[in-house]
């Protein structure tokens, strides 16, 4: 803990900063702080092929946190003693799959494709799924980002698709970055096969979109919200759509999108086969499943709470005109090389931004309110290392994938203990130690 004002804090002015940890130690921290990480937290991803101890199942790479559910607190009330914890130390342990890529009943020129992108063997969701999905079953994977599961889903739907040049996929995700990272994925995928994309996002022109959809194509990727307007502009067809795939379907209850979801899966025609992927299974996800999937399988890939691996402690700033200082002394320090700064409020993302840039520092931001233009750069430049600082609100930052973020800083306490999960998740992943550190 760092206490401005009576007590010197960690002196950061391009030295190394020393995190001692105070208040409640770790060992003397109220159990409930660590029980209460474990039962709250959402599942997130792991290394597959790794297991640390103490774990469940198998994850893969590393992956935000997913969940919800857990009880909601507001942010004042969060006992501080739960952002205080030591990364524990993970054992590694090979996961080992049933399946190579070679066992799975697909093209070999789509085999090709999947070793130039560099996958060795499945990960836990891929080896599980895969084979279901060829059989043509309609699938429930409990998975979230970091486990593998765009290729989960892409890698038999695509080999459909060749075999069926008339197949078409439709894949239905809650944000536009998401629909960017899917679309990536699938080009490396279906490279030199003449397999065509299409990706229809908000924030986008809309268009672009109607004009790429009068191209032949046997992909689309989209959000709810301008897939249902493309459809009732009668700009998409989707007459002839045979599998759907709905990714992160809880984070498209959270962002109020089920709705659009519910309309667009009653006008797809019923002979199709359905893949649903989410973190978490919350009632109206129970409920969709029930209305549009036919006896799915259900594949569930537990993995780690990611609160394990990040080094969690607070900055205790009782002097609040000190709190922006102490935050520059931070990111003075080399070690803070690509941090990941949440706010809660759009408004606090941009003033924290001026003052990051007014003091000389390499920062973007990312809120509901920036144009795609402007969010896809400033991600672009943070996952590259070109700015060292991203600010972040917490539903801009859903369902990224950006590796080596060394530092998450809760600028602002979280409001719910969930979001504080999901937020320390961007740290630590793989096999990597994060830090979180949260300012109260
Ligand atoms: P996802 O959970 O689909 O967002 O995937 C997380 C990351 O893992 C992405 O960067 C993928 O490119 C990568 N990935 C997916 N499958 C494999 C695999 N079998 N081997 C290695 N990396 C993979």
């Amino acid at each position: 803990m760092y206490t401005l004002g009576n007590t010197p804090i960690g002196d950061f002015g391009g030295r190394k900063p020393r995190f001692s940890r105070g208040g409640p130690s770790r060992g003397t921290a109220p159990r409930g702080a660590r029980n209460d990480s474990r039962s709250d937290a959402p599942r997130s991803a792991r290394p597959f092929g790794r297991a640390s101890q103490g774990t469940r199942g198998g994850g893969f790479r590393g992956g935000n946190g997913g969940g919800r559910g857990g009880r909601k607190f507001s942010g004042d009330r969060i006992d501080i003693s739960k952002f205080i914890n030591r990364a524990e130390t993970v054992v590694e342990e090979v996961y080992s799959p049933n399946h190579t890529f070679n066992d799975f009943k697909i093209d070999q020129k789509l085999k090709d494709n999947i070793v130039k992108k560099g996958y060795v063997i499945p990960s836990p969701i891929q080896d599980q799924t895969i084979p279901y999905v060829i059989d043509g079953r309609d699938i429930i994977g409990l998975a979230n980002t970091g486990t593998g599961k765009t290729a989960a889903f892409l890698i038999p739907t695509i080999n459909k698709i060749m075999h069926d040049k008339k197949h078409k996929a439709i894949i239905i995700t809650p944000t536009r970055e998401l629909a960017l990272q899917i679309q990536k994925e699938c080009m490396e995928l279906t490279k030199t096969l003449g397999i065509f994309n299409v990706t229809c996002v908000g924030g986008a022109p809309i268009r672009a979109q109607m004009k790429n959809l009068e191209y032949p194509h046997h992909i689309v990727i989209g959000t709810p919200g301008r897939l249902k307007d493309l459809l009732e502009r009668k700009k998409l067809n989707i007459s002839d759509v045979k599998t759907v795939i709905l990714d992160e379907a809880d984070r498209m209850l959270d962002m109020g999108f089920i709705d659009d979801v519910r309309y667009f899966l009653r006008e797809i025609p019923t002979e199709r086969q359905m893949l649903l992927f989410s973190a978490t299974m919350a009632k109206e996800i129970e409920a969709l499943v029930h209305q549009f999937l036919k006896n799915p399988v259900k594949i569930s890939v537990k993995t780690r709470d990611t609160s394990k691996n990040v080094d969690q402690d607070v900055v205790r700033v009782t002097d609040k005109s000190k709190k922006l200082e102490v935050l520059c002394d931070m990111l003075k320090n080399q070690s803070f090389s690509k941090v990941l700064i949440f706010v809660e409020t759009k408004r606090s993302v941009d003033r924290l931004h001026d003052e990051l840039f007014d003091r000389g520092f390499k920062v973007g931001s990312i809120h509901g309110d920036r144009e795609h233009r402007q969010r896809q750069a400033a991600l672009e430049a943070f996952s590259t290392g070109k700015s060292q600082v991203l600010i972040a609100t917490d539903v801009a930052a859903r369902g990224l994938d950006i590796s080596g973020v060394t530092h998450v800083i809760n600028y602002e306490i979280p409001s719910s203990y969930d979001t504080y999960v999901h937020r320390i998740g961007r740290t630590g992943r793989g096999n990597k130690k994060g830090i979180a550190l949260t300012f109260v």
